[in-house]
């Protein structure tokens, strides 16, 4: 027997229309590329995304058109996802960080039919159109006043292209399983994969991530996502803060310590979102001008592990909460919060640290376990590790074109790649990448937990662990490190240092000092090239 509910689609533009209907006047500011900071509301924002849907009605995109977006987080790129979106486009979120050449080759696996880009990005556009056959519109997100003066290419100003519309446009219809967005991860082994999200993942996404134990949206909070859109949604706040009428504050392409810091304090932000790098700026700036940051409540941190110490000084010194969070682009991207249950809010100090350090719980929505090579679930006891699997109405169930199908299990697990142990409360642990951890004598080193210990030391600005090899042992740590500007610690002082703070045999056998670590384009440290540079290293233990 069938419930007599209504069938009503979970559709993204639904979103954007409750957003105008009850939070029309909420504000969306945005650093704009062009330079001043810009104002809007969600109902202009809805007003002109029917617009941009009109627009591309009339250039013959519609329903399954894969449609880019280059651009940084700003009202006008809102404007284009939801207008692509109405219509039953894709929007595909392109990484401007990526070499041009790797830009071609996930727009061509897309066969992307038009391009959104910001301004300051027609250059790469520029190198790489030729290369796209399937690319037919290029739409500058600027408007007429700051195009470029020539171009080889057909450019056409955002603004002017719709001007001649009057947003009088019913949303198509269409299932709401039907794709809506598209996001390419950033492939550090192997091509990019394609992980293509539906109206119904992104709708379900933003109502999970938007609870209070997970992200805590509301229409009383100004959010700044400083996490890129392109950087697997914005972590989903793109749809989430108009899902509940939040206030957006949007930092565009600038996100040093002073930039972030205007914004934060200008526009009275209380939760704000990106990976623990731009934290770092952030928290440097900080300290180097006295500035506290009085309105600012809760930082949600995640892309990569977030040091101890940075929670301890967000905390500490600032008095803004930490949330630790775990993600990928192939989960919409949330996976897991550290919100703290009942059983932990009485931790306090360095033993509420011990738990920050976790990625957190599982919302609703998201299943997770942990196996050993042969499939055989481990106990959730919070030290035996293993691959990390998961599953949910927000988690890929292929990739696009079907690359990478050993990911996916008959009972629809995810293997996330990551390795983690989880305790008795559910709080998850990530150990490692599964290519990463180092293998010591048939044991498994966590370098991520290597990492967290070395930039506790005061001198220490990053620090990257990676296994190199050795004669006895297979692999053994070595610790690399940037120090801190006019730090100069010895090798000795930061081992004593870890020294009696892990287990005696995880000691990284050396240590050694460098100017610059690499990082990927989502601000990971880019171990492959890493083991590159060290692939010829001699620990003084082999
Ligand atoms: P990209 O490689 O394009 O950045 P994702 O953003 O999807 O792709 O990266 C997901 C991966 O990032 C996870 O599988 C995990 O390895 C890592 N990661 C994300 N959040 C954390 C975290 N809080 N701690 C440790 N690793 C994390």
């Amino acid at each position: 027997m069938l419930g007599l509910m209504q069938d009503w689609p979970l559709l993204c533009h639904k979103i954007i229309d409750y957003a105008a209907a009850q939070h029309g006047s909420r504000e969306i500011v945005s650093r704009s590329v062009e330079g001043p900071i810009t104002r809007t509301t969600y109902a202009e924002i809805h007003m002109r995304s029917k617009k941009v849907a009109q627009a591309l009605e009339a250039d013959g995109f519609g329903l399954g058109d894969r449609v880019a977006t280059l651009g940084w987080n700003t009202a006008r790129h809102m404007e284009a996802w939801y207008g692509i979106m109405g219509v039953g486009g894709v929007y595909h979120t392109l990484n401007p960080r990526l070499f041009p050449e790797q830009i071609a080759w996930i727009m061509n696996h897309a066969e992307d039919k038009a391009i959104f880009t910001d301004l300051s990005f027609v250059p790469i556009v520029e190198a790489i159109a030729d290369k796209v056959p399937s690319l037919r519109k290029i739409i500058v997100l600027t408007d007429d006043a700051h195009m470029p003066k020539e171009s080889k290419l057909d450019l056409v100003s955002y603004e002017s292209w719709i001007q001649g519309y009057d947003g009088d446009f019913a949303w198509k219809e269409f299932d709401e399983n039907t794709a809506c967005g598209m996001c390419y991860t950033s492939g550090t082994t192997g091509d990019p994969k394609g992980v293509l999200y539906s109206h119904r993942s992104n709708v379900l996404h933003a109502l999970i991530s938007a609870q209070p134990d997970a992200l805590g949206m509301s229409s009383n909070e100004t959010i700044m996502p400083v996490v890129p859109m392109f950087h697997a949604n914005a972590w989903g706040i793109a749809h989430s803060a108009p899902m509940v009428g939040a206030k957006i504050v949007n930092p565009g392409g600038q996100m040093d310590g002073a930039s972030i810091y205007e914004l934060l304090d200008t526009e009275k932000v209380t939760f704000t979102a990106a990976v623990p790098t731009v934290w770092l700026m952030l928290l440097g700036y900080l300290e180097e001008t006295g500035k506290m940051l009085p309105h600012l409540k809760r930082v949600v941190i995640g892309g990569s592990a977030c040091p101890r110490a940075m929670t301890e000084k967000f905390q500490d010194v600032y008095g803004v909460d930490v949330v630790h969070a775990w993600g990928m682009t192939e989960m919409s991207p949330l996976g897991s919060l550290g919100s703290i249950k009942p059983v932990y809010q009485s931790l306090t100090g360095s033993e509420k640290l011990d738990l920050q350090e976790k990625q957190g719980y599982a919302p609703f929505g998201v299943e997770m376990k942990i196996t050993d090579d042969e499939n055989v679930e481990h106990p959730w006891d919070s030290k035996t590790f293993g691959r990390l699997k998961v599953r949910g109405p927000a988690v890929a169930d292929a990739y696009y074109g079907g690359a990478g199908a050993e990911q996916f299990d008959d009972e629809k697990w995810f293997d996330t790649g990551d390795v983690a142990h989880i305790n008795e409360h559910g709080y998850m642990q990530i150990t490692d990448r599964a290519k990463d951890v180092i293998k010591s004598g048939g044991e498994w080193i966590s370098t991520i937990d290597l990492e967290n210990l070395a930039v506790g030391h005061p001198d220490i600005q990053e620090a990257a662990v990676i296994g190199i090899v050795h004669p006895k042992w297979d692999e053994r740590p070595l610790l690399i490190c940037i120090c801190k500007e006019g730090k100069t610690p010895s090798k000795e002082e930061i081992l004593a240092f870890m020294d009696g703070k892990i287990a005696k045999w995880w000691m990284p056998d050396d240590v050694a000092f460098v100017n610059e670590i690499p990082h990927t384009a989502t601000g990971k440290i880019q171990k492959t090239e890493l083991r590159k540079q060290f692939a010829e290293y001699v620990l003084p233990t082999a």
